[in-house]
């Protein structure tokens, strides 16, 4: 356990994907974004609707994601994680 290898929270992946996928993550946020994609499911899920929305547009910025979108799926990832401490 180090800083080096702190666990990304789903919410912060949310916010770092664009970076993710346009190359501006730094080396450590990316190897951060690979680990926590690769234990889950619902990020892999959204990682993966990200990129086939990137090649249906050729490109992905910011605003290309609807603000209700975000929420929403935020708002479903609180949900997962209180489901998971209960
Ligand atoms: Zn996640």
């Amino acid at each position: 356990m180090s800083l080096f290898t702190r666990e990304m929270p789903c919410q912060e992946l949310v916010e770092l994907v664009t970076a993710y996928f346009d190359g501006s993550l730094s080396r450590r946020d990316r190897r951060r974004f690979r680990a926590h994609i690769s234990g889950c499911d619902h990020c892999t899920a959204y990682v993966e609707q990200m990129r086939v929305m990137i090649e249906a547009t050729g490109s992905l910025r910011e605003e290309d994601i609807p603000a209700a979108a975000r929420e929403e799926l935020l708002a479903a990832f609180r949900g997962w994680r209180e489901g998971l401490e209960t």
